[in-house]
């Protein structure tokens, strides 16, 4: 995929974000589009800073640290993978979201280690609302005791909710699992919890962003098609 194709997709995506918001009655400044980097070569990621994305999403600590030392300091970096334990501290300082918390010891972790380096980490809950064995994330019926729990913590702000919606051929058939997380969303609120808010909903990849933004979601997490597919060392 050459340069010009990179802008070319950045702007189909802006329309159908754009189009998404004006038939959700939205407007489009409620919804950053994240650029989803992962196993993506640097000139790639080069491209899309040019062009104006300033959200890059990485799913790998070791590549997120490489990247981020040899792009520019204002790109906001998100971590949207798994995160183990033993590398949080590789990461408190240098990531704007962790979008992948799953767990009270994860959490109790990256409290730790932003304590230590004096920062306050910004993070995303993660939902597995599907229930899929495959993937991360607490349950529908944890989440809002487990976002409790978080916000006891010094160092460490919650700040919405995330999930990994199924592959699916027609995104419509995700749109139960968006506004599903929505409603976790809405609930949770009500609760009044201090130190938490839930302005952010970050669900929708390529194949259903446009229908995560009827549903409500404030990030929108796009990587084949931005960069086109990914091809994984074996
Ligand atoms: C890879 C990934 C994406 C992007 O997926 P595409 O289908 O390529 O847009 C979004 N979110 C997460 C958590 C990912 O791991």
């Amino acid at each position: 995929m050459n340069d010009m194709t990179i802008r070319e997709n950045i702007k189909v995506v802006e329309k159908v974000i754009a189009s998404a918001c004006k038939e959700a009655g939205r407007d489009t400044q409620e919804v950053t589009l994240i650029a989803v980097s992962k196993t993506k070569p640097i000139e790639m990621l080069q491209e899309a800073y040019e062009y104006g994305c300033r959200d890059f999403g990485e799913n790998k600590v070791q590549e997120l640290l490489d990247k981020y030392e040899i792009l520019p300091k204002d790109i906001r970096w998100h971590m949207i993978g798994h995160l183990q334990r033993n590398k949080v501290k590789y990461i408190v300082d240098k990531v704007y979201l962790i979008h992948s918390v799953d767990s009270l010891r994860l959490a109790e972790e990256i409290s730790k280690e932003a304590g230590k380096k004096n920062v306050c980490v910004r993070i995303l809950v993660e939902v597995n609302v599907a229930n899929e064995e495959t993937k991360f994330g607490t349950t529908c019926e944890e989440v809002k005791q487990l976002v409790q729990d978080i916000a006891k913590l010094p160092n460490i702000r919650v700040k919405g909710l995330m999930t990994i919606a199924p592959f699916v051929e027609n995104a419509e058939e995700n749109r139960p699992i968006f506004s599903k997380l929505r409603k976790i969303s809405v609930d949770i609120m009500k609760e009044n919890i201090d130190n938490i808010d839930m302005e952010i909903l970050s669900m929708g990849m390529t194949g259903d962003y446009g229908v995560a933004i009827l549903e409500g979601a404030t990030y929108v997490r796009v990587g084949t098609g931005i960069f086109g597919v990914r091809q994984y060392m074996p």
